[in-house]
């Protein structure tokens, strides 16, 4: 990272970050109700200065720049990046990408946040959302079912193996999607319908929305004769109009190499919900493959066969062969994952992962022979699938037919990539070790066994993806810093030793030693000793809720945790609790406000993710309680695999990853309580490591400074 965060300007890029910060004004004293913030003014000047100095497209040594910024709640952080980031974009003719991690943020920058924006600016933009492909309709395959119902190729059946649904079950859901297919063919063809899945009155199912999906390995483009009406390509005709992109991580990072956003050395890029962009690399580059439901592989020399015989190509080879020695493969290797998964866990479902990402000798021919054939046959299935759309180019009389053969081919070219993928990465050795592990579960009477294989250093994937291609980007969030240092996610987004990265923390507009207190319980029993401490944990808790008077939030780290509090309820309190998980996410926020408006007290108990994305303001939220500090568990492979990595280094697992960690999601639970100027609220952690142990004080010393109360148990 950089020593000197702002390295001097050129004259051109003075100009430029001026511009931008004229824009920020403009848009503070344009906006209706908007109160200056101090915070709010450094995060836009840093901005403007960062994006100004970025070189964009072809140059010869180009500068990269890159701002990192930790904005408190209340900052207005979206509107600092916005106002800047457009106006630059604008001036420099170009185009901006915000990137988020979840709907919800997208939802607020696409409905509020941009359109309140284009009233303050002189110069008009457009703003369009970027989804992924398989959130459109394929008008190709949709045609081929409407009025069917059945498919064919199936897939998805195997999320509900066809031995589990009975034959009225199985009647029942042809007729259903035979309804559905109807219904959007003929909103499709009457204009009533985008072709965007998000647009629809009532959510398809996973299951009947995945054969219409639109796919890329079932796509001819141009060669479509749907090409000119298809939704998505309208959808990225339509994003090639605007100057502003609202996407999200996943479908940035999946995009990298491709057409579907602008290329990143050529625009300007913010993330914003950064803290996410380090996990969804992980996910990104991992690879997994379906050991047990292999449907899929009966399919695939029966779709090949229909679709040569139909345009009369020559196969090289029996696919039915290749695919039946596949097939053995998998099921040896099912075998052995069963075998090996019981022998660790004692004949119970589970994980096994191989220390140091070394797979046994006894897997290397198995897998080396699932890698080899499956690779051979995506290699003849893409042969096929090539010369189909040779086809189509060459009569255009049968492109409809290629079209729709191209889609029965489509689905099964990512289950032999993942195939060959996964075996690759499990058969991989290199100086830093992957996690690998195979899994055992069951669910009902099915048995589901897998392999997996994922890198395990974020940093690394997004330093060699990501940051050779962006030149200007922002990344932002409420939670950025750990322990009250920005090392950790510097480290993990890849960016610690990237000079032209600087980074910057603006503070929260509140005045948290007013406005909150922390009060760390200390409780007798050790946290170590779970039961112990939870029984003690339940007992102080229900004591506090019987006080509660408005709305309350309580965090707990585990489904157990949660459950014990649940069952110790006394009757008073049953009608106060709403329990994660007992209604949609939705229904349980409304019929919370609903209480609290009432003037009734009610209390929301949850995990996680109530924990990051729950914005409570005023009585709806005037205590956070948190069960324990929310050390990530131990059982994960990944973090297994990189902890054990770390220590074979002589390194400290503990205080590099599990502390840091655990101090975000801290920072993120704790910001739960207040959320603007006027709330007055009381976080209460009834875990005394807080207080106790120096990992815990270096944690306190990362939250907002609330005023600090120490209870003693039993006072
Ligand atoms: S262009 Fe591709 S996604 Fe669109 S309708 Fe045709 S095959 Fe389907």
């Amino acid at each position: 990272m950089s020593a000197d965060p702002t390295p001097a300007h050129t004259s051109a890029s003075a100009a430029l970050a001026q511009h931008a910060m004229q824009a920020f004004d403009t848009m503070v004293q344009r906006s209706a109700a908007f109160t200056p913030r101090a915070g709010q003014q450094a995060m836009a000047q840093r901005i403007a200065d960062t994006l100004a100095r970025a070189d964009l497209g072809e140059c010869d040594k180009p500068t990269q720049a890159i701002a990192v910024v930790q904005a408190g709640t209340g900052v207005g952080k979206s509107a600092a990046y916005a106002s800047t980031a457009v106006a630059l974009a604008l001036a420099r003719k170009t185009r901006v990408i915000i990137s988020t991690a979840t709907v919800a943020l997208q939802e607020q920058l696409m409905q509020k946040d941009l359109p309140a924006l284009a009233q303050t600016m002189d110069e008009p933009f457009v703003y369009a959302l970027a989804k992924g492909r398989g959130r459109y309709i394929c008008k190709v395959k949709l045609e081929r079912l409407v009025g069917v119902g059945t498919v064919e190729d199936d897939l998805f059946e195997e999320d509900f193996p066809a031995q589990a649904l009975g034959s009225a079950s199985r009647e029942a859901r042809e007729e259903r999607r035979t309804r559905l297919y109807e219904h959007m063919a003929t909103q499709l063809a009457g204009a009533g319908w985008d072709g965007d899945r998000d647009s629809l009155a009532q959510s398809p199912q996973p299951e009947d929305w995945g054969p219409v999906a639109a796919e890329r390995h079932s796509c001819t483009v141009r060669q479509c004769p749907s090409f000119n009406s298809c939704s998505y390509y309208q959808a990225r005709n339509a994003l090639a109009q605007a100057q502003v992109i609202v996407a999200n991580h996943d479908l940035v990072l999946a995009s990298l190499g491709m057409k579907t956003l602008p290329d990143l050395d050529n625009c300007l890029v913010i993330f914003d919900e950064a803290h996410h962009l380090p996990a969804v690399a992980l996910d990104q580059f991992s690879s997994a493959v379906d050991l047990g439901n292999l449907r899929w592989l009966d399919q695939l020399p029966k779709a090949m066969k229909e679709v040569a015989k139909a345009l009369e190509l020559e196969l090289s080879e029996d696919p039915a062969t290749v695919a039946s020695q596949l097939k053995g493969v998998f099921n040896t290797l099912a075998r052995m994952v069963l075998d090996m998964v019981h022998e660790s866990t004692g004949g119970k479902d589970g994980t096994l992962r191989f220390a140091h990402g070394v797979l046994p000798d006894a897997l290397h021919e198995p897998v080396s022979q699932m890698g080899a054939q499956a690779a051979g046959l995506q290699k003849a299935l893409d042969a096929l699938g090539q010369e189909v759309k040779t086809l189509s180019k060459e009569d255009p009389n049968r492109a409809l037919q290629c079209a729709q053969l191209y889609a029965r081919l489509g689905p099964l070219a990512p289950k032999l990539a993942s195939a060959a993928e996964t075996a690759q990465l499990l058969l991989e050795h290199g100086e830093q070790p992957l996690a690998k592990w195979l899994a055992c579960t069951t669910d009902g009477d099915f048995l589901r066994l897998s392999a997996h294989a994922c890198p395990i250093v974020p940093g690394d994937l997004l330093k060699q993806f990501l940051w050779t291609q962006v030149r200007g980007a922002v990344l932002t969030s409420a939670s950025l810093t750990s322990c009250g240092s920005f090392d950790y996610f510097l480290q993990e987004a890849g960016l610690n030793h990237n000079p032209q990265a600087s980074a910057l923390e603006v503070s929260s507009p509140f005045d948290y030693a007013t406005q909150g207190t922390l009060r760390v319980a200390q409780t007798v029993a050790d946290p170590k000793n779970a039961a112990a401490y939870t029984q003690e944990m339940v007992d102080l808790l229900l004591e506090d809720l019987a006080r509660v008077e408005r709305g309350a939030l309580v965090l707990f780290t585990s489904k157990a945790q949660m459950r014990a509090a649940t069952d110790a309820l006394p009757g008073v309190l049953l009608d106060v609790v709403l329990v994660q998980g007992t209604l949609s996410r939705t229904r349980l926020l409304a019929a919370h406000s609903a209480r609290v408006e009432a003037g009734l007290p009610s209390v929301l108990f949850g995990l996680q993710s109530f924990g990051e994305g729950l914005d409570l303001p005023g009585a709806l939220c005037e205590t956070v309680f948190i069960a324990k500090l929310p050390f990530t568990p131990p059982s994960d492979p990944v973090d297994e695999a990189r902890a054990e990595w770390l220590r074979r280094l002589g390194r400290d697992p503990f205080n590099e990853l599990v502390v840091p960690t655990t101090g975000i999601k801290l920072l993120q639970w704790t910001g739960r309580a207040i959320r603007t100027e006027s709330d007055r609220a009381e976080v209460v952690c009834y875990d005394k490591r807080l207080l106790t142990q120096a990992y815990g004080r270096r944690m306190l010393s990362g939250l907002p400074p609330y005023r600090l109360e120490q209870q003693v148990a039993g006072i």
